[in-house]
């Protein structure tokens, strides 16, 4: 009969054990659900007054000539607005794609022409730390079924931070190839790099490998866990490389092909 009233009592411990959980967890989603509601709002809130900034220091800057002592303080309010915008945006998108509320405008998008513009796009930037930018493109198209507007966000993030984490005179390699089925595009720099067991959390919001670093380059830790998100929802996957502080890092996004464009039947090509 005693073990029988111990089995009982440790049911009942069982149970009460198991509210508790369940009340937690429901406790955490909430907590979860509210802090989501925060980001949209603060992103909403603090965009507002950004875009009045923004025209009044453009309307500033037109009248520079005529005062050339604020030419260089103009100039760099312009520099902050614009990256305060930047962060601004990139909090608004990561709460959009956590609620559900991106909407990819797909289509096909040639992926090989996409970085190509990227990464002219990032040339005057990088030669502003001496970098060597290299990039290697495959000889013909590949095509992915995606938003233009997003992958483009994706390629750009990816090599912001390859600027961003390599100190001045660094390198930075882009190649895309194809896989088994996938558009392969890798972004690799020779920057400060990411240490083994740091390299899991990158991809999470608010990551920052060092504070210490991070903060004085600016980040908020959102750009990684969008590119994540956003490749995810092109059915893609992407993984960061490294192999320690100071050997550099690589990130390379896997994107599924739309195979039937990037390779016409030979029977087609032939015809006149
Ligand atoms: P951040 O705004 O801080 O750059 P990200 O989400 O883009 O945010 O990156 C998260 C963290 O991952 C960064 O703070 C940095 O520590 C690390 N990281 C990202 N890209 C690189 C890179 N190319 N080289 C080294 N560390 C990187």
């Amino acid at each position: 009969p005693f073990t029988w009233i111990a089995f009982i009592v440790d049911l009942s411990e069982y149970k009460r054990l198991e509210d508790s959980l369940t009340r937690r967890a429901a406790e955490l989603a909430e907590a979860d659900r509210r802090k989501d509601e925060f980001l949209a709002m603060l992103a909403h809130e603090l965009r507002n007054p950004l875009a009045p900034i923004r025209n009044a220091v453009h309307i500033l800057h037109r009248q520079a000539p005529l005062l050339p002592e604020s030419q260089r303080p103009l100039e760099m309010i312009e520099r902050q607005t614009q990256h305060l915008a930047r962060l601004v945006d990139d909090l608004l998108d990561v709460s959009r794609v956590t609620r559900g509320k991106i909407n990819l405008q797909k289509m096909p998008v040639d992926l090989v022409a996409l970085t190509a513009r990227v990464v002219e796009n990032h040339r005057p930037s990088a030669s502003a730390h001496q970098h060597t930018v290299s990039l290697t493109l495959p000889p013909r198209p590949l095509y992915v079924e995606g938003d233009d507007v997003r992958l483009t966000q994706v390629l750009d993030n990816l090599l912001s931070n390859a600027n961003k984490y390599t100190p001045d005179g660094g390198h930075i390699w882009i190649t895309v190839r194809e896989g088994q089925g996938e558009a392969i595009v890798s972004v690799r720099d020779s920057g400060i790099g990411i240490a083994e067991d740091e390299l899991p959390g990158v991809f999470e919001l608010f990551a920052q490998v060092d504070p210490g670093i991070d903060r004085a380059r600016g980040g908020l830790g959102i750009g990684l866990s969008l590119v994540k998100r956003l490749v995810e929802m092109h059915g893609g996957r992407v993984r960061a490389h490294s192999d320690g502080h100071g050997t550099g890092s690589e990130f390379i996004v896997y994107l599924p092909l739309l195979s039937q464009i990037a390779h016409p039947p030979d029977d087609e090509q032939a015809q006149p």
